[in-house]
């Protein structure tokens, strides 16, 4: 009997520092090493030292490009990891983008505290160099190095969560282990669904929504129109802090349908954020990735990120002459939690009016601006200002990334036949509990919630 470990070293009891290692015969292999983020866009336990040595490390797997999957590589890399880092060609690309960018905010949100940043440009492109690509359902071998375990099989599987995003299977004795990173919520808009994979036997599953629901796409898309309409009727400002990955394209794509099929009347639409600009464009780059749906728009010529109104603002001159442009408009800026970036400088500017209307389409992080505009303050701190928020806020949760509860359920009930073990992380204390109870309730699976950086082993 051979048996192996999983150590939960992050991504357990929170949503965010997804890190995990498998350890099988005398390969440490890890999955994801993200950033902790709340408040902040880094905790500061993202400067704690990892609880294992980077050194003993021999490869890292990547499910995909979010900050809170990949943002502490370079600091892996800083301290002396030298293993490979494997992920599929657009998560590579995402990571890249997303790695650069993370650099300037962490030096900004290091230098106010009077520390050294976590990593720097240098570690960025180290960890790059040391980055190689896969395809989905291309298997890849492992040496596991103990003569009764042999070759780990590994191979990629789409979870249609982000461009390229990934859950990630490990053959070992014929038994299937598959960490799911996050899990699209599927349908969705640009990518094709997450994919069913038969014959699991050990689940580490994401549980971001493990307690709600979202509402449906028809009616979201619905509510973004009726939304768009009072703006433009009152000639005000429609705010979407949106993540950069994804959420932004998304919207991108659903206002091109739109516009072009004159849903809504022209209005200026400002994208206004770098990053995401950046990101669109490994979009447009990955396209046969999306689904077929959206291929077929592109064949038919359609370019499904320019329409008539869109201007992207690149630079900080371009983004403060948005404020000259007369309502109505609508802003999409990131951070998708308000915890930084362009939109923050929006909100301090537009909340105050009561015409005005704040959209939040994703989670949002316990300690974030975003959450307290979220649980309804009548005030909020900008900038050590404090902003009253007479803007109408709505909730569009449908425009999240994540699968909800329900749809978390179905997923493992699709395998529920060939699984022994549920492991629930990546989701708040609550999220996690919920989720394992209605699995055992509904599945009669065997599920456990894993303690920060609990080590445990499953024999095959
Ligand atoms: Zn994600």
């Amino acid at each position: 009997m051979a048996k192996i470990k999983i150590q939960f070293a992050g991504g357990a009891d929170t949503t965010t520092g997804s890190n995990f290692i498998l350890k099988v015969g005398r390969r440490n292999i890890m999955i994801d090493c993200g950033l902790f983020q709340g408040e902040k866009v880094a905790e500061d336990n993202n400067r704690d030292s990892f609880p294992y040595n980077p050194r003993d490390i021999d490869v890292l797997f990547v499910t995909h490009g979010h900050l809170d999957h990949v943002g502490r590589i370079p600091k892996l890399v800083k301290e002396g990891f030298q293993g490979i880092i494997v992920s599929t060609s657009a998560t590579r690309d995402i990571g890249e983008y997303i790695l650069k960018d993370s650099v300037g905010i962490l030096t900004k949100e290091a230098e106010r505290e009077g520390l050294p940043p976590i990593y720097s440009e240098e570690d960025v492109d180290k960890a790059m160099s040391l980055w190689e690509v896969k395809n989905l359902h291309e298997d890849m071998y492992i040496d596991s190095g103990d003569s009764e375990i042999r070759n780990i099989k590994i191979t990629f599987y789409d979870a249609g969560h982000i461009l390229g995003s990934s859950m990630i299977v490990f053959e070992i004795k014929g038994q299937k282990i598959m960490f799911t990173g996050d899990l699209g919520n599927s349908p969705s808009p640009l990518l094709k669904d997450t994919e069913h994979v038969p014959g699991i036997n050990y689940l580490i599953m994401e549980s971001v929504y493990g307690d709600r629901e979202h509402e449906h796409l028809e009616d979201r898309v619905e509510i973004l129109k009726s939304l768009i309409k009072k703006t433009i009727a009152k000639k005000s400002v429609l705010m979407i802090p949106a993540f950069s990955v994804e959420r932004t394209q998304q919207l991108v794509y659903i206002f091109n349908n739109m516009v072009e099929n004159k849903e809504i009347p022209l209005i200026p639409i400002f994208l206004d954020s770098p990053l995401a600009i950046n990101v669109t464009k490994v979009y447009k780059k990955h396209e046969r990735e999306f689904n077929e749906n959206v291929k077929e728009i592109i064949r038919n010529g359609d370019d499904i990120f320019a329409f008539a109104g869109l201007t992207m603002t690149k630079t900080p001159e371009d983004s403060k002459s948005i404020s000259k442009v007369p309502g109505p408009k609508i802003i999409i800026a990131g951070a998708g939690m308000s915890n930084g970036g362009r939109i923050v400088h929006h909100e301090a500017k537009y909340l105050p009016d009561s015409r005005n209307t704040l959209i939040l389409i994703g989670y949002q992080a316990a300690g974030t601006l975003g959450r307290r505009i979220y649980e309804g303050a009548k005030e909020v701190t900008i900038f050590k200002e404090k902003i009253p928020v007479r803007a109408e806020i709505a909730n569009l949760t449908g425009f999240s990334a994540h699968k909800d509860s329900s749809d978390l359920q179905d997923f493992v009930g699709k395998m529920k036949k060939s699984l022994r073990k549920v492991f629930v992380v990546l989701g708040e204390p609550k999220s996690e509990s919920y989720l394992a109870q209605r699995l055992v309730e509904q599945y009669g699976v065997k599920v456990k919630v894993p303690m920060v950086n609990e080590t445990i082993e499953i024999t095959l």
